[in-house]
């Protein structure tokens, strides 16, 4: 086999995750759609202008790995015939996981989740518990699944983000699937694979070639709260951790080779600050780093939660690190010279994992992405 090599561009010397600021006019349109008081055709006419403004956007500030920004997500709706519509006018819609498994056959969506279907071990389950949890919905699998129609291409403009593929088992333990439609995870995740392997086809004939994928959940491996949680309940966590390696390199076995694959690793992006888990990448770095195979890793690197660089010793040559030491959390802006100490950039996460974003204005945004390109200049010259 030829030794791999390492591929740039993309990754990008100044990078972004994924979401974008949701302008407010955007956000009040679709409260409006939500409510039945504007058409699809009206909502997307919003959507268009405001993807053409960020577009706009980062070109302006340098960035070259163009998204946008995640502005239509929940709202896959040319896909959506009249009942489908009502249905998702109806259910709470999630911006960042939203995507796959609500458009794979097989999977029932359940409001509200029976408490006892969500694992406390999880630390996002564990701090939305903490927060007044009610109402919370999901999906569970029900039948064999497989994909009858696309994920993202309709909403493929640039690159997108994908979810990530064991969400919902993590989430719901013993049961994520009922044992008469799966024998074990190996044959769930071998549907799941099927299904993105398919996803991935025709994303690449539609024009994609680069393709982030964010997932929280491994770094919910490097925090003890989930570790302890898992052994208090008999759960291996480390065999968990390698049936989720290998469901990823099944769901990526013969992309095609002008494929770029990232995968981003983060600890929780809520208001205020509001994190999930802490601890370094140390526990899981070899595993990550050695045995997924992805081409780059966007890494949260903004407080201390994410632990030191020590791990990225494990990094094969041939992968590229992109380190998220500039805070979407909140608007203050990072220090140059301290960044270009520490080698750079992106920022750590997107700016908006759910609907109204974090507390950075649009303004804020813009400088973030411009210090992201000015920054990477400052190291590199050029990016
Ligand atoms: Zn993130």
């Amino acid at each position: 086999m030829a030794t791999p090599t390492l591929k740039l561009n993309p990754p990008f010397r100044a990078e972004h995750i994924g979401s974008l600021k949701r302008p407010s006019k955007l956000l009040q349109k679709r409260k409006e759609f939500d409510s039945g008081k504007c058409s699809i055709e009206e909502l997307r006419q919003v959507e268009d202008e405001a993807i053409r403004a960020i577009v706009d956007l980062q070109r302006q500030v340098g960035i070259k790995g163009i998204t946008d920004g995640e502005f239509r997500r929940c709202a896959q709706l040319p896909l959506f015939t009249s009942a489908q519509l009502d249905s998702a006018r109806a259910r709470k819609r999630h911006m960042f996981y939203d995507g796959v498994f609500d458009n794979l056959e097989g999977m029932k969506h359940v409001k509200p989740v029976p408490p006892e279907m969500l694992m406390d071990y999880v630390p996002d389950v564990a701090a939305f518990k903490e927060h007044d949890f009610k109402g919370a919905d999901t999906h569970i699998c029900v039948s064999k699944l497989k994909r009858t129609k696309p994920f993202y291409v309709p909403q493929f403009e640039a690159l997108k983000a994908l979810t990530k593929p064991e969400w919902f088992h993590l989430r719901h333990g013993e049961y994520a699937y009922p044992k008469d439609v799966y024998k074990n995870d190996d044959e769930y995740f071998a549907d799941i694979a099927l299904a993105y392997q398919a996803e991935l086809q025709d994303l690449y004939a539609a024009g994609c070639r680069n393709i982030q994928i964010d997932d929280p959940l491994l770094a919910y491996f490097c925090a003890d709260s989930m570790i302890r949680g898992m052994e208090a309940r008999g759960i291996d966590h480390a065999a968990l951790l390698d049936t989720y390696i290998k469901a990823y390199n099944a769901c990526l076995k013969g992309r095609p080779a002008d494929m770029n694959v990232g995968l981003h690793l983060c600890r929780g992006n809520f208001r205020n600050g509001l994190y999930f888990s802490e601890g370094g990448y140390d526990r899981i770095a070899i595993k990550l780093f050695r045995e997924i195979n992805v081409d780059c890793y966007y890494l949260e690197y903004d407080t201390p939660r994410a632990g030191t660089f020590e791990p990225l010793k494990h990094l094969p040559p041939h992968k590229a690190v992109v380190l998220g030491l500039i805070s979407t959390k909140f608007p203050r802006l990072e220090d140059v010279d301290d960044l270009v100490q520490r080698i750079c950039v992106s920022p750590q996460c997107g700016f908006a994992s759910h609907s109204e974003g974090n507390l950075v204005d649009e303004h804020a945004m813009r400088e973030k992405l411009a210090l992201v390109v000015r920054t990477a200049k400052a190291i590199w010259g050029d990016i």
